[in-house]
């Protein structure tokens, strides 16, 4: 089975000189990290809906609800023509099955609420979004969207590749191409990755997939975007390898217990790093070949998550290698 996930990206991040002045903004987190991990699509709103390379600068004006796009020297409105080109390029897009996007911050048609908005005459009056972005959201809600900016550093980039891979999950389950046939299985195995980003959701998330009728999944999978969406945070962190621990307690020696304690606290103040207590988990779990361990995707995450930072001497996988899940998903 083919397991490559597909993105869309700003064309001009990845090197293609589309921009109004002829020029690029290649970001090599874009074109060499994160095209290590995902098949990227180049997308150019302004260049292909014909407004030309080069082109009169634009910016946002008017209602920030529903701002206009006009060129800065001359005031020509330029929207009708964007707004085609986005619809038909929503509807190209549907086939494509795009987990997520990385837009161009501060543009007039790609940035994720960071493109100023002006009043007629020229002051800021508000951030938003580019209106090829705000197309693209109201058409695909599911998909989770960046801007290069929020990948400026590791933790950054390994949230993305996480929530991307959480959602990539999510719409195979939804589409049933995986071997979890219940809800409350997709949940069981992300219990934790939910929880190191939000306590509260992971709760109310169990509930709903205890109840699992359509309503309550369509809930559940907004839920798991808006969990994802918040960061992850080392106490959260802490709590969650602490819920983890209690799995292994009656396995181990009281030595090793101490010993993990020692870790988690040394974690917990910052004088060690948080891979250590999660790999002595990860490595416990294995010996005592705990099932419902081994299928934490926080514990044991796809190896794609770890390809933008190390975590440790196997990176993610085992020492073969493989990754130790025995299910297919
Ligand atoms: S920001 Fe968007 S519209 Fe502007 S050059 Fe880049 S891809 Fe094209």
């Amino acid at each position: 089975m083919d397991d490559s996930i597909t993105l869309g990206v700003s064309a001009c991040l990845m090197g293609e000189p589309v921009r109004y002045d002829g020029r690029d903004k290649g970001d090599p987190r874009v074109m060499h990290r994160l095209s290590g991990v995902f098949r990227l699509i180049p997308f150019c709103p302004e260049a292909q809906a014909g407004l030309g390379i080069p082109r009169p600068p634009m910016r946002l004006v008017g209602d920030p609800r529903s701002p206009r796009l006009v060129t800065v020297a001359t005031g020509q409105d330029l929207t009708e023509s964007l707004i085609t080109h986005c619809t038909s390029e929503c509807i190209r897009c549907t086939s494509m099955q795009l987990r997520g996007f990385i837009f161009k911050s501060r543009s007039p048609s790609c940035a994720v609420e960071s493109a100023p908005i002006h009043d007629r005459e020229g002051a800021v009056t508000a951030m938003g979004s580019g209106l090829w972005t705000r197309a693209f959201q109201q058409a695909f809600p599911m998909t989770v969207v960046v801007e290069e900016a929020d990948l400026a550093d590791e933790q950054g980039q390994r949230r993305f590749v996480e929530r991307v891979l959480v959602a990539d999950r999510w719409q195979k389950w939804v589409d049933g191409t995986v071997t979890a046939h219940h809800l409350t299985e997709f949940h069981a195995r992300h219990k934790f990755q939910i929880m190191a980003h939000d306590r509260e959701a992971m709760k109310s998330m169990g509930r709903l997939a205890a109840a699992s009728g359509a309503a309550e999944t369509l809930s559940y999978g907004r839920e798991l975007f808006a969990a994802m969406a918040r960061p992850d945070t080392l106490e959260r962190h802490v709590d969650c390898m602490m819920h983890l621990f209690g799995f292994l307690k009656k396995r181990v020696s009281s030595e090793q217990k101490q010993e993990f304690l020692h870790l988690l606290e040394a974690c917990r103040l910052g004088r060690r790093s948080r891979w250590e207590p999660w790999s002595w988990l990860r490595s416990r779990a294995q010996q005592h070949r705990i099932r419902y361990l081994l299928n934490q995707w926080y514990l044991f995450p796809d190896p794609r998550e770890t390809q933008c930072h190390p975590v440790g001497p196997n990176n993610g996988t085992d020492s073969d290698g493989r990754h130790p899940k025995s299910f297919t998903w």
